[in-house]
């Protein structure tokens, strides 16, 4: 293949990846951050490789690391529930597959670094904004324990990057950055779905091994019947996966299938948000006019990705797999639910099993939804409020969120139902029940506010509050003083009261 030829932007079949060289930025690339853990738990990279020029130049897609043969992967997908053909890694260049000293495998992204043939009408770039949001987003999930690509360095250049933010024909300059991102895996739903479609079978089954050997052992070794295995270890992942997203209030905001991990891992971070105020109706990206990614529906979109995933296995399975995987299909909101119940119990820090335990859950729901109080630090508050102040409803100033909640007339109700759930553990104290507490419940979220003022100060070159938030936003459930001083888990400042993200990245 002469790859110079090849990296035209153009239909493409019969192939899983095209040979795809980066396009090195034109002007002075600038370091914004990097993520210390990855560099030096995942890369086996002392943190001072991160100052050299050598770094930046890998980073920035300037210089390919010797050996390496970087690849676009071809994909399709779902899009807002419609087949949209061929789409693919329209910006990203994979670098390659790490094998670092634990022996762990990582393939290594970078994001925004030119086009491939699966551009498209794209530039092949991403502007600092987002690429500012995805670096933080990923290493914050991680921090919350929620499964996600990695992100390893972001760089932001002065080249000219075009955007229309909010789809009112008023395009906006904006830079172009780079994100090294670093995941056990970047195969998606839509990855199986295009060799399906356009009836690439024999590839079909050749990814599908290869994803079986190498991401699913326990799986390999069920021979014939491995694809349905795989599917059902995949439908209990993407259970477990929505019911983290929904405990952390995290809004993914695009939920396509070529931005659902084969590995149920968090990916493509685009317009995705952490609700504030508890909704249900909650959608982050403002171009999802119907709603179809708000927060309350995440999970029934999960299973409509897995019931595309289903339809891309088809061709490979017999009739008695393909009643199996039905079967399958049918217990994931299930143990969804079954998730669900079990994370939201620790955020109440409730032990043990007892009957009312998904009321005491629904009824706490329903009076933070009645008067929209702070979805994090109601749950936070909770955590550290004496049960004494909690049973006697004085409710210092401090508990701004619980002062919120507190307003329902029912909320009395609901404090005594809990206070009675709590009596009936045995060997339990109210200090050890804060302490479970703020070790699930976190202080400190990315809130679309917090990732903007970083944005701002980062257009400027002032990298600070980037690197302010991943230094917090690493230890999520601690208090932090220079968070505290930013305002990170005190009411949405006023100027940030209108936010809105868009699709445009
Ligand atoms: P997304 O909605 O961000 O997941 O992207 C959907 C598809 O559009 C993927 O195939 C991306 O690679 C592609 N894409 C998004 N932005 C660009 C861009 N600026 N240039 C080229 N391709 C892009
Ligand atoms: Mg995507
Ligand atoms: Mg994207």
């Amino acid at each position: 293949v002469d790859p110079v030829k090849e990296n035209y932007v153009r239909k493409v079949k019969n192939c899983i990846f095209s040979i795809a060289f980066p396009t090195p930025l034109k002007s002075r690339v600038r370091l914004v951050a990097v993520s210390k853990e990855v560099l030096e738990d995942i890369l086996d990279l002392d943190l001072s490789v991160s100052e050299t020029d050598d770094f930046i130049q890998l980073v920035s897609g300037e210089k390919i690391v010797s050996g390496s043969v970087p690849l676009a992967h071809r994909y399709g997908g779902h899009q807002f529930g419609i087949w949209a053909g061929q789409l693919g890694d329209g910006r990203a260049h994979l670098l390659g597959v790490y094998v670092n000293r634990q022996g762990e495998k990582w393939e290594l992204q970078l994001k925004g670094s030119g086009k491939t043939p699966y551009s498209r009408n794209g530039d092949g770039r991403a502007v600092l904004r987002s690429s500012v949001r995805e670096f933080l987003c990923s290493e914050a999930m991680h921090s919350l324990g929620v499964p996600t690509s990695r992100a390893a360095s972001l760089v932001v250049s002065d080249d000219e990057v075009w955007r229309d933010q909010f789809y009112n024909g008023n395009v906006v300059k904006e830079r172009g950055a780079v994100v090294l991102r670093v995941a056990k895996s970047w195969f998606r739903i839509g990855s199986l779905e295009i060799l399906a479609h356009y009836g690439e079978l024999d590839l079909l089954r050749t990814l599908l091994d290869f994803i079986i050997r190498e991401h699913f052992p326990s799986v390999e070794s069920t021979g014939p019947n491995r694809y349905v295995d795989f599917f059902s270890v995949v439908v209990s992942e993407t259970a477990q996966l929505m019911a983290l997203w929904m405990s952390v209030g995290f809004a993914h905001g695009v939920c396509n299938t070529d931005n659902f991990s084969l590995l149920s891992i968090t990916i493509d971070y685009g317009p995705f948000g952490f609700m504030e105020a508890y909704n249900p109706d909650f959608v982050p990206n403002t171009s999802d006019d119907e709603g179809r990614y708000k927060i309350g529906n995440q999970a029934n979109i999960g299973m409509f990705n897995l019931i595309k995933l289903l339809q891309a296995l088809n061709p490979l399975l017999d009739p008695r797999q393909r009643q199996l995987a039905a079967q399958i299909l049918e217990e994931y909101l299930v143990l969804y639910y079954t998730r669900f119940r079990e994370l939201f119990k620790a955020k109440l820090g409730l032990l043990g099993e007892k009957n009312g335990d998904d009321d005491l859950i629904a009824f706490l729901l329903h009076l933070l939804e009645e008067t929209a109080a702070d979805f994090t630090m109601t749950f936070r508050q909770l955590s550290e409020i004496p049960q004494s102040q909690l049973q006697e409803l004085t409710i210092p100033q401090q508990f701004w969120a619980l002062k919120v909640i507190s307003k329902h007339k029912l909320f009395p109700a609901w404090v005594s139902q809990y206070l009675l759930r709590l009596k009936s553990h045995m060997n339990d104290t109210d200090s050890e029940r804060r302490k479970r507490m703020t070790t699930v419940n976190p202080r400190y979220v990315l809130r679309n506010w917090m990732a903007e003022s970083a944005v701002r100060k980062a257009g400027r070159n002032d990298f600070s509050e980037v690197r302010l938030l991943q230094h917090v936003l690493r230890h999520p459930f601690q208090k932090h003083s220079a968070a505290e001083r930013a305002g990170y888990s005190a009411p949405t400042p006023s100027w940030a009261k209108d936010l809105r993200v868009s699709c445009s990245s």
